[in-house]
C-alpha cells in the first residue's frame, strides 16, 4: 500500500488528514488555516481559523466575528503530531506561506506569493520543502515584471502631468495589497490622495493592526469636486464606470495590474493609462522560488497551470496541475463585489 500524501487535494480544498485542517479551503470547514485575507483565500463559514498576526483585523473587517486564532512568522502550533508554521510570502501585508511537517515529511503551501520586496509585506522567504503546492497566475514568460521603481516613477509622473492639467488621477488597483502598495510610493509633493470608501475601510483596518501608512482622505458625499481636482483617487476595480467614479469628472484613468501587461477585460481596456504592477510573482520569479525549496514535487493551485506543469516537467520536476477554487483577487473584484 503506497503512503497517503501529507496534504491532498479534495472538495473543500488543500487537506491534511493527519492534524485534521484545511489550507484556505473553498468550503466552509472546522480548522482552516489562512494563508492571506484575499476573498479567494480567505473565505467565509469556517468555524476556527489560524492566521498570521498581521491578517487579523482585516480578517475581521472581511469575515466578522470569526474564531480567529493568529502567530507570528516562524512560529508553530501542533496538531495531531504535525507541526504547522507560517513564513513570510511577500504578496500583501499579513500573507504567509504554510509549512506542513509530519514524520520529518515536508510540505509548504505558498498561498500567493512575489519575491520582489514591496517595502510593506514581509518580504519573501525560500522555505525548503519535498512538496511545494504553488500559484502560478503568472506562469508565463510574457509575464516578466519590470523594477517597481520604474513604475512607481511612470505613476508619479502621470498624476504630475494630470495636476498640471488641471485634472484628477484617478488610480485603479484592488483594495487590499495594491492600494496600499501604490499609497506608499505616491509623491505626495504633489498632492493630496483621496479613497473611495472600500479603500478606506481597509486602510483603516491595517492602521487598527498597527501598520502606518501615509495620509488619506476619505471621499464623502460632502466631498466637493473643486476639492479633488488635481489630487489622486485610489479606488477599487469594482468603482470603474460608475456613477462614482463619472463624478469625479474631468479625470485621467490608470489602471494598475500583472494583468495590464495584454489588457483583457473591458474595465482595464477603458484605462487611459496601463501600469504593470503585480503582487504576484513573474515568471521568473515563479522558477527561482520553486528553485529555492529544492522540492522534488510541484503542484500548481491556480493560473497557467498546464503550460507550466508541463515547462516545470521538462526540466526535471515531478510537476502537477491541481484543481482549485482560487482566483484572482483583482478579477473578483473587477466582478463587482466588495470582496
Ligand atoms: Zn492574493
Ligand atoms: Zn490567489
Amino acid at each position: 500500500m503506497s503512503k497517503k500524501p501529507l496534504l491532498e487535494f479534495n472538495q473543500f480544498g488543500i487537506y491534511c488528514q493527519q492534524g485534521d485542517f484545511y489550507i484556505d479551503p473553498w468550503k466552509p470547514v472546522n480548522y482552516a488555516v489562512i494563508t492571506h485575507a484575499h476573498s479567494d483565500h480567505a473565505r467565509w463559514g469556517n468555524k476556527h481559523y489560524l492566521a498570521h498576526h498581521l491578517s487579523k483585523e482585516i480578517l475581521k473587517y472581511r469575515l466578522g466575528d470569526i474564531s480567529l486564532e493568529t502567530i507570528a512568522y516562524n512560529q508553530s502550533i501542533i496538531r495531531n503530531g504535525v507541526k504547522i508554521s507560517l513564513h513570510p510570502a511577500g504578496h500583501i501585508i499579513g500573507s504567509a506561506q504554510v509549512r506542513v511537517e509530519y514524520e520529518g515529511e515536508v510540505w509548504v503551501v505558498s498561498g500567493d506569493y512575489k519575491l520582489e520586496d514591496d517595502g510593506i509585506s514581509t518580504p519573501f522567504e525560500p522555505v525548503k520543502c519535498h512538496s511545494f503546492i504553488s500559484e502560478c497566475t503568472f506562469g508565463m514568460p510574457v509575464y516578466t515584471w519590470k523594477p517597481q521603481q520604474e513604475i512607481f516613477m511612470g505613476i508619479n509622473d502621470w498624476w504630475h502631468e494630470n495636476h498640471q492639467q488641471g485634472k484628477t488621477s484617478v488610480l485603479v488597483g484592488y483594495s487590499l495589497g495594491k492600494a496600499q502598495r501604490i499609497l506608499q510610493n505616491l509623491n505626495l509633493d504633489i498632492g493630496k490622495v483621496y479613497t473611495h470608501g472600500v479603500i478606506q475601510n481597509t486602510h483603516d483596518a491595517l492602521i487598527k493592526n498597527g501598520i502606518s501608512l501615509k495620509e488619506t482622505y476619505k471621499i464623502t458625499a460632502s466631498t466637493t469636486k473643486e476639492e479633488i481636482k488635481g489630487n489622486l483617487v485610489l479606488c477599487p476595480p469594482s468603482a470603474v464606470g460608475t456613477p462614482w467614479m463619472k463624478k469625479l469628472n474631468p479625470y485621467s484613468f490608470g489602471y494598475c495590474s500583472g494583468w495590464m501587461a495584454i489588457r483583457g477585460a473591458k474595465r482595464r481596456r477603458a484605462a487611459d493609462r496601463g501600469f504593470v504592477l503585480s503582487d504576484h510573482a513573474d515568471w521568473h520569479g515563479l522558477i527561482q522560488a520553486i528553485e529555492a525549496t529544492s522540492c522534488e514535487s510541484v503542484y500548481l493551485t491556480h493560473g497557467y497551470t498546464a503550460s507550466f506543469s508541463r515547462y516545470l516537467r521538462e526540466i526535471g520536476y515531478d510537476a502537477h496541475e491541481a484543481n482549485t477554487l482560487y482566483g484572482d483577487e483583482s478579477l473578483e473584484e473587477e466582478k463587482g463585489g466588495e470582496a
